[in-house]
């Protein structure tokens, strides 16, 4: 299995590593000629505005655009999902997604960096809970009716609204995280997102 990891910004080493662990071929792609020969892709958490602005500067924009609906595996973690949304709230004027995962994403929705949390959640498909860290992560606000919601949380906002948020979604060939498994070092959500 050779998978690439977008290595523009953000914590794309820790995915490589997860890669390692599962005895995959992790690919840092920095540029279009790294997509040659891919069995899936990782976009990773960091910062999605960041990652706008080297995508383009990378020339990563429209090969990788045409990769991810091209039915080719794709996992999203957190900055990661934001990259893949149809719609995002919250985001800086500039600030573009390829479109290809049917859900709406509020950036830095469960609050500021001293919000950031830790909770174990149970994720359809697999057989013990994860543990989740959500580091300024966003809030999925909305699924479309093909997407489906693998894990969700309840979570109670800074308003003392308590709502169950999804925080795990498949659609099609992607699945995305609003938190991180690469830094809890989880590595079940990869083999889901490139073996099933
Ligand atoms: N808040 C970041 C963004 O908007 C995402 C944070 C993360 O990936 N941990 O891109």
């Amino acid at each position: 299995m050779r998978i690439g990891v977008i290595a523009l910004q953000g914590d794309f080493r820790e995915h490589l590593e997860l890669l390692a662990l599962l005895g995959w071929q992790g690919v840092a792609v920095k540029e279009p000629s790294h997509l040659v020969g891919l069995d899936g892709l990782v976009f990773p958490g960091g910062e999605s505005t960041t990652q706008c602005i080297l995508s383009e500067a990378s020339g990563l924009r429209q090969p990788l655009a045409t990769e991810v609906r091209s039915g080719l595996p794709v996992l999203g973690t957190c900055a990661g999902l934001i990259m893949l949304a149809r719609t995002i709230i919250g985001g800086r004027a500039d600030q573009w997604s390829y479109e290809v995962l049917d859900v709406t994403v509020m950036r830095n929705g469960f609050g500021r960096q001293v919000r950031s949390f830790e909770a174990d959640i149970a994720v359809r498909g697999l057989e013990t809970p994860m543990r989740a860290i959500f580091i300024r992560a966003p809030v999925i606000t909305q699924v479309g009716e093909k997407v489906e919601t693998l894990a969700s949380v309840r979570y109670q906002f800074v308003d003392g609204a308590s709502r169950e948020v999804p925080v795990v979604v498949a659609g099609g060939s992607i699945i995305a995280t609003s938190f991180h498994p690469e830094v809890s070092r989880d590595p079940r959500l990869h083999e889901l997102a490139f073996t099933r």
